[in-house]
């Protein structure tokens, strides 16, 4: 196991924050990130599987939505 369900940048201010839709852009390969319209934003994961991971702890911890298909671009 790593850490990466702990690894999350957890805004302080969640309260006045508008609700967004996040997904994971797909830059090629290794360069993927998660991004929500919340103005959250992932790292840069080189595996798409790790970025699909932060949006969905971002949409657990922030209670934003996940987007259908989660994966753009
Ligand atoms: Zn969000």
């Amino acid at each position: 196991m790593t850490t990466a369900f702990l690894d999350v940048d957890v805004h302080g201010n969640d309260d006045l924050t508008p609700h967004g839709v996040v997904s994971v852009h797909h830059y090629g390969i290794g360069r993927s990130t998660a991004a929500c319209s919340c103005g959250w934003n992932g790292r840069r994961r080189h595996l798409m599987a790790a970025a699909e991971q932060d949006a969905w702890v971002h949409a657990m911890h922030a209670r934003c939505a996940v987007s259908s298909p989660l994966v753009l671009g």
